[in-house]
């Protein structure tokens, strides 16, 4: 059987943004900023894409919306804006978590080379922040905050509305990567307060290298990629018209169709949450009721995740370790260590990322390989062995 549980690392392209893909790369070979009429054409391809994206997430305005080439820039884009934007009124501090993505985490590292100032608050056990520790870190020169509305690798998912009213009430830019949250977890940029959200195709069953940056109207967005003067100046580059029409079909068939799709993915999650309960000494990562509909983060103790995920693959089954971006290295994952996972059982640690297309009994031989797998390896690990005979000390209790 071939199972695929990746999808928080990447998602197919489904049926309706390959449909959408093909039909503009046929049809709508126009420059938008051509004023001849293939270009009009296209620029209203464009333009209905923008709005399409802008009424996913409640946006007031379609102008609203910047296209980017994935997440990651539009991560980078949001921070260098706030940044740079107020470091001209004496606003050097900058609040994030420990536990973000690197494009999130890399562009505060390069700030603070500039002289920036950055505070990485720690998660609770769960992987949720504290609303209170965002309260107690924002001071006066608080230029931003950017907490991740859910997490890539735990599935935690933060409380968004709470500090977006919080950061709305002292006057501090609130920035949220929503990559792994949309089209996942309802989303409204007006109601949550929010003044940047980034978001990425490839996430959400649309193509990869393109994305989206929103920035209520009123922000100042610095360039990232300087030229030309596509997305309203902000964003240079001939504009990916085909691509940003496929992400625009594939956001809204998520959204429009999310209610059916994240109870189907919630019940295949909760499914193999139970049925990973029974191995001992392994633990569930992230809190299990305010995470991400389809993800399973798990440690198992005395096994190296990376063997385990590479038994699963001769199984067909694809998971990851870590996230897609740590996992060719040997160190423990940032965001489980930085919530305070020991790092014996970060070592061990598997991630599932189900989607809609996942099914039970897929989720029945995930649960009956991993069982096999993490028996297996264990029967051969001296560290497993060490644990058994009592020289070594567990970190995890032997049932959760
Ligand atoms: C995948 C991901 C990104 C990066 O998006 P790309 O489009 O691959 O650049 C950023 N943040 C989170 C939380 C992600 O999961």
């Amino acid at each position: 059987m071939k199972v695929y549980a990746d999808n928080a690392a990447t998602t197919y392209l489904s049926k309706t943004a390959r449909d959408k893909l093909i039909e503009c790369l046929d049809n709508y070979n126009g420059n938008p900023n051509s004023l001849h009429s293939d270009g009009q054409r296209t620029q209203e391809v464009l333009d209905e894409a923008r709005a399409i994206v802008a009424g996913c997430i409640n946006a007031k305005n379609p102008n609203e919306i910047y296209f980017t080439s994935g997440g990651s820039e539009a991560d980078n884009q949001a921070l260098l804006s706030a940044a740079r934007g107020l470091s001209r009124k004496g606003k050097k501090h900058l609040i994030t978590l420990n536990i973000e993505h690197h494009a999130i985490l890399h562009t505060m590292a390069k700030l603070e080379k500039e002289g920036f100032e950055v505070t990485y608050l720690k998660p609770q056990a769960n992987g949720i922040v504290d609303v209170r520790d965002v309260e107690d870190a924002i001071r006066e020169d608080t230029a931003l905050v950017s907490v991740m509305f859910a997490n890539n690798e735990m599935g935690a998912v933060q409380p968004i509305p709470e500090i977006g009213a919080l950061c709305r009430s002292k006057g501090v830019l609130f920035h949220t990567d929503a990559v792994q949250a949309a089209a996942h977890l309802p989303i409204d940029v007006q109601a949550m307060n929010i003044d940047m959200l980034s978001m990425s195709g490839h996430k959400f069953h649309g193509p990869k290298g393109v994305g989206i940056l929103y920035a209520r109207n009123g922000i100042r967005l610095v360039n990232v990629i300087e030229g030309g003067a596509q997305e309203r100046g902000k964003r240079a580059g001939t504009v990916n018209v085909p691509g940003i029409a496929a992400m625009a079909a594939a956001l809204k068939e998520g959204c429009d169709n999310m209610d059916a799709n994240m109870s189907h993915v919630r019940k295949l999650r909760d499914k193999l949450i139970d049925g990973l309960k029974d191995i001992p000494y392994s633990q569930l990562n992230g809190d299990p009721v305010n995470r991400l509909p389809g993800n399973v983060n798990w440690s198992f103790e005395g096994v190296e995740g990376e063997s385990l995920l590479l038994h699963l693959d001769l199984y067909g089954i694809e998971c990851s370790s870590g996230s897609a971006c740590t996992s060719e290295s040997l160190e423990p994952s940032h965001v489980l260590t930085g919530m305070g996972v020991p790092v014996e059982a970060a070592h061990g640690s598997l991630r599932f990322s189900l989607d809609s297309d996942n099914t039970e009994e897929q989720v029945d031989y995930i649960i009956e390989k991993v069982h096999s797998v993490v028996d297996l390896y264990r029967s051969m690990s001296p560290y497993w062995e060490d644990l058994m005979n009592g020289t070594r000390e567990h970190c995890i209790p032997e049932y959760m």
